[in-house]
């Protein structure tokens, strides 16, 4: 493991070898507008982007904003949205935040970090995905996946995820953080599965601490080479 040095040294191929293999990685949650994002990104905690975006296909063309939001009260959203999990307490959730948008940003979507993370119910992971993905703001979220894949990648240490996206954003240049994001998903919902990695045909074993255990007949082949 030694061998594969430092982090730091590391980063740069990882960065090639993730680009190569996910050259369109981006945001998988449907929207057009930032509004649109932030709902969906609410929703999508413990819960998939697909059934999330089948509960928005519906819910977004009933609304017009975050004051329709208000109008339809918790109730009647909780049934709209009843797919996905943990549905009354992320009506109940949306409905603050949409009467913060309006009582404190004239029912607009604020750009800024400090301002999203003001908003009921916003954390850091969902303003990150926010300011990422409807302002292209440089910001990198820690979701399940981006903090398993970098975790094995050597490339973070830290036990939360917001703390996880401190050191990822120390580490990396900002140009790369959104793209990060979205490849460390991706890789992590197609090769880098949290019980079986397949790590045997990866495209960064060769740069992997974690693969190179999982791998171990394959590390005795020395460094830079590797049995697929
Ligand atoms: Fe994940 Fe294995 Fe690839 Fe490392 S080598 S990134 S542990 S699949």
């Amino acid at each position: 493991m030694a061998r594969l040095g430092p982090r730091h040294r590391r980063l740069p191929e990882i960065l090639r070898r993730l680009a190569v293999a996910y050259p369109d990685a981006r945001c998988e949650l449907d929207f057009t507008t930032p509004f649109e994002l932030l709902v969906a990104t609410v929703l999508s905690a413990q819960c998939t982007d697909r059934r999330v975006n089948m509960v928005t296909a519906r819910l977004f063309p009933t609304l017009d904003g975050p004051a329709s939001l208000v109008a339809l009260g918790p109730d009647r959203l909780a049934e709209q949205i009843r797919d996905v999990g943990l549905f009354r307490a992320k009506a109940r959730s949306l409905v603050s935040l949409s009467q913060d948008l309006l009582r404190l940003h004239q029912g607009q979507v604020p750009g800024e970090r400090a301002a999203l993370e003001a908003l009921a119910g916003v954390g850091k992971k969902t303003a990150s995905v926010v300011l990422a993905n409807a302002f292209g703001v440089p910001a990198l979220a820690v979701d399940t996946h981006v903090f398993r894949v970098s975790h094995r990648l050597g490339l973070a240490s830290a036990k939360s995820a917001d703390r996880t996206a401190d050191q990822l954003m120390a580490l990396l240049p900002p140009a790369n953080w959104i793209s990060f994001h979205h490849q460390l998903i991706a890789h992590g919902r197609t090769v880098c599965h949290a019980r079986n990695p397949a790590c045997n045909t990866c495209t960064l074993l060769p740069v992997c601490p974690e693969g190179h255990r999982r791998s171990a007949p394959a590390s005795v082949l020395g460094p830079g080479q590797h049995s697929h």
